[in-house]
């Protein structure tokens, strides 16, 4: 404990606003030596006992009783220094309490102990004389190959080796025996003996001139250990892996950790492979599709710190390094890095707090960056922007044809499908080349539109889509502005106008009834619901088990599937008028991450957008590729409407089962903030309250109001009084209240 103080400071796992501070309890001598900072323990807190998080020591500022830590949780500390940071910053600035940011970082429960030793076998001699002892090896071509396999792989078991090697455990045992093997000792709770072999050759290929221009960035700044944040832009199929690798590797140089983020778990299998292959044992897979015990021991591996790479979704941020050097965060635009439970973080942000911490370098990565990005990464920076211009091996992008589906209609079809899509599956499914059909429903709204000339019905204060109600009426979600649902399109006079939608599973009947012959996979949030099945319906695609493959966004990222030369987008107005000021952005995003799966093998590609607005600029601009353009026309956009990047908003969202209640506290929670805003410059805006555009989940109304203005911290203020003044009307005011900053969506 040092001469730093007598007692230790300790934040209570208790997730109330009112207790949200640090107590001091006395520490026993016999706990002495393992009550260290980042060690959770176990103290009487009134009545009860409960676990705390001892951020460190010093004393209590006025004279009163202190009590003592009854218990040690840990054996060693499960926070590292600068996580005990990132929580007390968590709470300041997404208004959670730090018990809740704690419980948030330590998600994976660390309650299991190591069980298991296992024998893992790896080479005895530096990797620059492999080329020499693989010659001696060759009158032995068995133990050459065993040798090869644990070069490859680095860490596996003897059985895992022979297998590998299609060889008997002898022949291993030789290895060893002739000192070219060696084991290390691993503890482990649950040893995967699955998924740990490496089958591709790996090391390293060949960077080309972008690439390594790119990565000489990165890697400067990780020699000077400085904080920086670098944007690498590259248009899809550029390499951007390759850049990320070769910065894990100057991180490593430089004696640091790094953490490699990816927006879906269903990415994850593909990364882990090609890391596996650059970096064997030394990477770890932290996200939460793995089991307690597995996801535990991985987490061990880095806290030991014999996984100094960290590979994982939105929560591997949270990674116990204790020296950080890279935090690279794959297809940065996702929403998915943002948190959308009750403490809604942003793997972006914590990352960017995390690097300036430790003097880490942020590598954010996209064809597609995010308007705020972008904005960020412009002229004036703070960001760096590094861009990687053109496919590997120059491969053209893929031709990208907008469909209009208006005149199907006018033409007599009134199907899911335009001829030209028919025609195109039909002519793939003759060749024997694969389909992907892409259709969007996450943020699906029930928008009016008309089927004739495509205008949609949205709101003339917000230009947001007015949402239509079973009532009749079309609402605003911002500022609850209503009407009634026209009986004839006001824009052309037409009766087709009417709520819009189509299912997967309807594009997958329509599918099956108009291509009888063919094989068709789907995938999507209902038929991968079983652990494991996105990878089984990936795989099965691409070893050409069927013909066309039927999916959400699931299937926009990332995916490398050669034998896909056909990508046909359902329609691109699924997204194009979600009630969302980002609506456009993700539409341009989803059309060129979707694209980008055509055409990477050596067929070249075809991409068909069905649309009922051809002409929306979002949409023309993906077809042409033009990614720059796009934020060309976007950004002023956003700048005449007051929208992100160039203000905050933040959204309160109101919850309860009542729905008198929640109308009522909505309101009132309104005229709240009202008068605390009276007080404040007019630059702060309160728009609604209104229904949010899921108005009842799981039996629960929902409202919202969104709150926007210039500056962040102003705005956290504001809302941080007004719960405050909330708090003192309960119980009379009875709504839940989930505070959103900078939402990601607001459904
Ligand atoms: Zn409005
Ligand atoms: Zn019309």
């Amino acid at each position: 404990m040092g001469d730093t103080g007598q007692f230790a400071e300790i934040i209570v796992d208790i997730s109330a606003r009112s207790v949200d501070r640090v107590f001091h309890y006395a520490v026993p001598a016999d706990l002495k030596d393992r009550v260290k900072p980042g060690a959770r323990v176990l103290v009487p807190f009134g009545a009860r006992r409960l676990a705390g998080y001892v951020l460190g020591f010093g004393y209590p500022e006025r004279n009163i009783r202190v009590r003592e830590i009854a218990g040690v949780l840990d054996d060693e500390p499960v926070l590292t220094e600068d996580l005990l940071e990132i929580a007390r910053w968590m709470a300041d600035s997404y208004l959670c309490t730090t018990a809740e940011a704690f419980a948030r970082i330590i998600a994976p429960r660390l309650g299991v102990k190591a069980t298991r030793a296992v024998k893992l076998l790896k080479p005895a001699f530096p990797a620059r004389k492999s080329q020499e002892v693989l010659n001696r090896l060759k009158h032995a071509p068995k133990q050459a190959a065993v040798l090869r396999q644990a070069l490859l792989n680095q860490s596996l078991t003897r059985k895992e080796l022979a297998a590998a090697a299609q060889t008997s455990p002898a022949t291993v045992d030789a290895l060893v025996k002739a000192g070219l093997l060696e084991a290390e000792i691993l503890h482990a709770s649950n040893y995967q003996e699955e998924n740990r072999i490496v089958h591709s050759s790996g090391g390293v290929t060949p960077l080309n001139a972008d690439q390594v221009k790119a990565a000489r960035e990165i890697s400067q700044a990780l020699t000077e250990g400085k904080f920086g944040v670098f944007l690498l832009y590259g248009v899809t199929g550029s390499g951007k892996t390759e850049v990320y690798l070769d910065a894990i590797a100057s991180a490593l140089a430089a004696g640091r950790q790094a953490v490699a983020m990816v927006p879906e778990i269903s990415l994850t299998p593909q990364m882990i492979g090609l890391f596996r292959a650059r970096f064997g044992s030394l990477v770890a897979v932290l996200h939460s599709g793995l089991a307690g015990r597995e996801r535990y021991e991985e987490w061990r591996r880095v806290k030991k710190n014999q996984a100094p790479v960290v590979l994982g979704t939105r929560s591997a941020v949270f990674a116990p390094l204790s020296a950080p050097g890279l935090f690279i965060l794959d297809e940065e635009h996702e929403p998915s890095y943002k948190q959308d439970d009750h403490l809604r973080y942003h793997a972006r942000e914590v990352a960017i707090k995390r690097a300036q911490l430790s003097g880490a370098a942020v590598v954010l990565g996209s064809a597609t960056p995010s308007l705020e990005s972008w904005f960020k990464a412009g002229c004036s920076g703070p960001y760096q922007l590094l861009k990687l211009p053109h496919r590997i091996d120059k491969k053209p992008l893929p031709q990208v044809t907008v469909v209009d589906i208006r005149q199907e209609l006018k033409d007599g079809n009134r199907g899911i499908f335009s001829r030209r899509l028919v025609a195109a599956i039909y002519d793939r499914l003759q060749k024997g080349e694969q389909t992907i059909l892409f259709l969007n429903r996450r943020g699906y709204a029930n928008f009016i539109i008309c089927r004739e000339c495509g205008h949609v019905i949205k709101c003339d204060h917000c230009d947001i889509s007015l949402t239509y109600h079973l009532d009749g009426t079309l609402r605003c979600h911002y500022c609850n502005y209503s009407a009634r649902l026209p009986s004839v399109c006001p824009c052309c006079g037409s009766v087709y106008i009417r709520p819009f939608g189509a299912g997967t599973q309807k594009v997958e009947d329509e599918a099956a009834r108009l291509f009888p012959a063919a094989r068709i996979l789907r995938m999507d949030s209902d038929s991968t619901a079983r652990k494991g099945s996105h990878e089984k319906i990936i795989n099965a695609f691409r070893q050409g088990e069927a013909d066309i493959l039927i999916g959400t966004q699931m299937i926009a990222k990332g995916l490398d599937l050669p034998m896909v030369t056909l990508v046909g987008v359902i329609n691109a107005d699924t997204t194009l008028f979600m009630p969302d000021f980002r609506a456009s952005e993700r539409t341009f995003q989803l059309l060129t991450q979707v694209a980008g799966r055509s055409g990477r093998g050596k067929l070249p590609g075809e991409v068909l957008v069905q649309t009922y607005s051809p002409d929306h600029y979002s949409i023309a601009a993906a077809a042409r590729h033009d990614v720059e353009g796009f934020y060309r026309i976007e950004l002023p956009l956003r700048k005449s409407l007051g929208y992100p990047p160039f203000s905050f908003l933040v959204r309160m969202l109101f919850t309860h089962a009542d729905e008198a209640e929640i109308s009522k506290g909505a309101l009132l929670a309104k005229e709240i903030l009202d008068k605390i805003l009276a007080g404040h410059d007019n630059l702060i805006e309160a728009l609604g309250p209104a229904p949010a555009p899921l108005g009842r989940i799981k039996g629960r109304f929902r409202w919202q109001i969104v709150i926007k203005g210039r500056r962040r911290s102003e705005l956290r203020d504001i809302i941080r009084q007004c719960l405050d003044d909330l708090q003192k009307l309960r119980p009379s005011f009875k709504p839940a209240i989930n505070i959103d900053i900078n939402p990601q969506g607001m459904q």
